[in-house]
């Protein structure tokens, strides 16, 4: 991944190593699988919502380096958001990773400004955001 700065490869490597809320969720109240054949990267993502709220998220998957370090921070940043909240994020964060998004936007992503690289990549887009899509799959979707 040549073309991202070593901080951000390094806090995508150790994500992906130690990836956060990787487990699943048996009292989950949403969950969806996520697919990308291109690369090999599945997901599956658990949330529980209270009320309107994401209470909590967690996620178990295979893939590159990209899709599970994606996962395990998106976990991180929507924790105790709102569905609303959540989608702002998604959104902002696809236009981070298409090349999209104004640097003071950027700002508002906080960690998740790592994948900024991505937009380099275009063929890992859909790395960055696969857990992304089954998140929004799950909040949408049949309850667990
Ligand atoms: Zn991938």
């Amino acid at each position: 991944m040549s073309g991202m700065s070593e901080l951000y490869q390094n806090v995508i490597l150790e994500h992906n190593r130690s990836p956060r809320n990787y487990r699943a969720m048996p009292d989950a109240s949403h969950t969806a699988q996520g697919d990308n054949p291109l690369c090999g990267d599945q997901v599956t993502v658990w949330v529980r919502l209270a009320g309107d709220r994401i209470d909590d998220v967690s996620f178990q998957g295979a893939g590159c380096a990209i899709s599970k370090a994606s996962a395990s921070l998106m976990t991180g940043a929507v924790k105790g958001k709102t569905r609303a909240e959540a989608d702002v994020l998604f959104e902002r964060f696809h236009r981070l990773i298409t090349g999209g998004l104004a640097a003071d936007e950027r700002e508002t992503l906080g960690k998740l400004a790592v994948f900024s690289g991505v937009s380099e990549f275009p063929v890992r887009v859909k790395c960055a955001s696969l857990a992304w899509h089954a998140l929004k799959s799950a909040l949408n979707g049949r309850s667990a």
